[in-house]
């Protein structure tokens, strides 16, 4: 390890990565790379560039707390977010520890060394003291096996690989999945396309977003006065804390609603059979609630056809559904969600004597706050196991950053090899959180499909609390968790 301290790679430079950035060097630790596979920053908000990308979390609260913005909508769109992350790089001077279009295969612990060999796209090898990953959640693309798929004569890609190239105007369109991303997809392409077949395999409650763009006098008070978007990214937060009862299995805030999501569907729904399709049949929260304003009405239109069923096999100028009917169609859009409890599923991590972290997982990822694993020292991961929820997950993601950065700063300060996680600290931690779940809409016995639960039927995905309570146990625990070892 050099006398300056521990030379640190950064998996990933969307915004997780650029929140362990920002956290290294306010630390004074400069001696780090941000790897991205991608020519670009902004990792989901690069990615996901679908007609009607949108964030459904408020602006102010969707930003870090160390970089207010002159945000043009009270939810961003993709283009803006992206060039959010790109004004975050030039704030914090962090573009010349970037290598996009760099990927990283792997990273192997070398004991003696007391550091990782990073293995690189390119097939070079080299040495960092620390890992941080910073690879996301909803990254890696759920595609769908359907037999036939490879048959299909048309045009065919997943939401976050959206291909450009293809016109839609005049097409027969068929959109699989109505989950957050189907919902955005639907309503921006609907008035082009001649024909648009939405097949749904089982509906999500959804509200209404309340998007609007900010008028010019509210963007210039917001210039003047950042510290009102910092007010606003706070009272958002209360007011979420405020709704989470919603997600108490059986509780009273939880049926509440649900009556407002049907409502919602009676209002706006004309036709009382496909009110009926909508209207799920499990608690409220049980699946990750969907925000869209223009959803529903875009189902209203004469050009739009929702399919209550699930797509069971492509031909090769069609799709088929479960009750075997096939409809013609010239482009097929998926927007068939994220293998979300796959976490680190484009990475190699080995720690200790070799061992694998998916081995060790074996299909239920845990981790220590989310963030470390026993036998992976000096490993970190931002947006890891659990931390899913709790309002922005921007929030978290600096959280996480902090933890990392603190104590990659703490080995430094104390000339410190290594720091791993004691595995009885992993234990209770994995305990309560199951505990907390337990109690949580998401839980099994809601009785709902939802990305959350590892084959083993766990949820390995979500967070079970508002933000705080997250923002405490990062502060303390890692006192208790971590033990350190060796020196340099
Ligand atoms: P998702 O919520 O996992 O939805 C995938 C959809 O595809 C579901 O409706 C699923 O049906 C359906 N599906 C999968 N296989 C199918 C099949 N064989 N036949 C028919 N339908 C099938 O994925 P997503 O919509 O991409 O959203 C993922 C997450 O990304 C969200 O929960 C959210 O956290 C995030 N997101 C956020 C925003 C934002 O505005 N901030 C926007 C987009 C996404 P089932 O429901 O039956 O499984």
């Amino acid at each position: 390890m050099s006398v300056r301290g521990p030379r640190v790679a950064i998996v990933g430079c969307g915004l997780g990565g650029i929140a362990a950035a920002v956290n290294l060097k306010r630390r004074g630790i400069y001696d780090f790379v941000i790897f991205e596979q991608s020519d670009g920053p902004g990792g989901t908000w690069w990615d996901n560039r679908y007609p009607g990308c949108e964030v459904d979390i408020p602006s102010h609260a969707y930003s870090f707390s160390f970089l207010t913005y002159d945000w043009s909508r009270t939810h961003a769109r993709q283009e803006e977010l992206q060039a959010y992350a790109q004004h975050a790089l030039d704030k914090f001077k962090l573009r010349r520890h970037c290598r996009f279009g760099t990927r990283v295969e792997s990273a192997t612990w070398d004991e003696e060394a007391g550091s990782y060999e990073v293995a690189l796209g390119d097939g070079s090898r080299e040495r960092f003291e620390v890992v941080i990953s910073c690879l996301g959640l909803l990254n890696y693309p759920r595609y769908p096996d359907w037999p036939g798929l490879s048959s299909f004569e048309g045009a065919a890609f997943h939401t976050a690989r959206w291909e450009h190239e293809h016109d839609l105007t005049g097409k027969r369109v068929a959109v699989v999945g109505t989950g957050s991303t189907a919902t955005q997809v639907v309503p921006a392409i609907a008035s082009s396309v001649s024909q648009l077949y939405v097949f749904q395999r089982q509906p999500g409650w959804v509200l209404p977003k309340g998007e609007r763009d900010f008028t010019p006098r509210e963007r210039a008070l917001y210039r003047r006065f950042p510290l009102l978007q910092k007010a606003w990214r706070l009272y958002h937060f209360y007011q979420f804390r405020q709704g989470f009862k919603g997600y108490d299995l059986g509780g009273e805030r939880q049926r509440r609603n649900l009556l407002a999501c049907r409502a919602y569907i009676e209002k706006t729904i004309a036709d009382p059979e496909v009110r009926k399709h909508l209207t799920p049949d499990y608690p409220w929260g049980c699946k990750r609630s969907v925000l869209a304003t223009d959803f529903y009405p875009a189902l209203n239109r004469d050009n739009v056809e929702l399919v209550p069923h699930a797509v069971t096999k492509v031909t090769p100028n069609g799709i088929v559904d479960e009750t075997g009917v096939e409809r013609e169609i010239d482009v097929l859009v998926m927007a068939t969600g994220f293998q979300a409890t796959n976490f680190l599923a484009s990475l190699e991590v080995r720690g200790v004597g070799g061992v694998s972290i998916h081995d060790r997982w074996d299909g239920d990822a845990a981790a220590f706050l989310g963030i470390t694993v026993p036998d992976f020292p000096n490993f970190f991961m931002l947006y890891g196991p659990n931390t899913n929820g709790g309002f922005s997950v921007i929030a978290n993601l600096e959280r996480q950053a902090e933890v990392a950065a603190r104590t990659v700063a703490r080995m430094r300060r104390r000339r410190v090899r290594a720091v791993d996680t004691k595995p009885a600290a992993l234990d209770r931690w994995v305990r309560w959180v199951d505990a907390q779940l337990h109690k949580n809409a998401s839980a099994m016995e809601a009785n709902c499909t939802n990305y959350y639960h590892s084959k083993s039927g766990r949820n390995v995905t979500q967070w079970p609390k508002p933000h705080g309570e997250y923002y405490l146990l990062s502060k303390v625990l890692p006192y208790f968790g971590f033990t350190e070892r060796g020196s340099r």
